[in-house]
């Protein structure tokens, strides 16, 4: 019987743990609304130029990086 409300606990203070890593609504929504460029290569949503650089930098580095411009709807 008390194996079972262990598991019960242990389940419930996992979940806490999951809550509280979990990233705060404001941060979720600035990321989606945030999100106007989009890479050329694999169409990602990335919140600014500087970012794009970045992660054509990491991401593909083989590509050239399209000026900022190019972005501009
Ligand atoms: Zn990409």
């Amino acid at each position: 019987m008390t194996r079972g409300l262990q598991k019960l606990q242990a389940r419930a203070n996992a979940e806490k743990r999951a809550a509280a890593n979990a990233p705060p609504k404001s941060q979720l929504k600035a990321m989606s609304e945030g999100n106007k460029f989009k890479c050329p290569k694999c169409l990602i949503m990335i919140a600014n130029y500087k970012l794009i650089v970045q992660h054509m930098e990491a991401k593909h580095p083989k590509e050239p990086i399209p000026p900022e411009s190019s972005f501009k709807v």
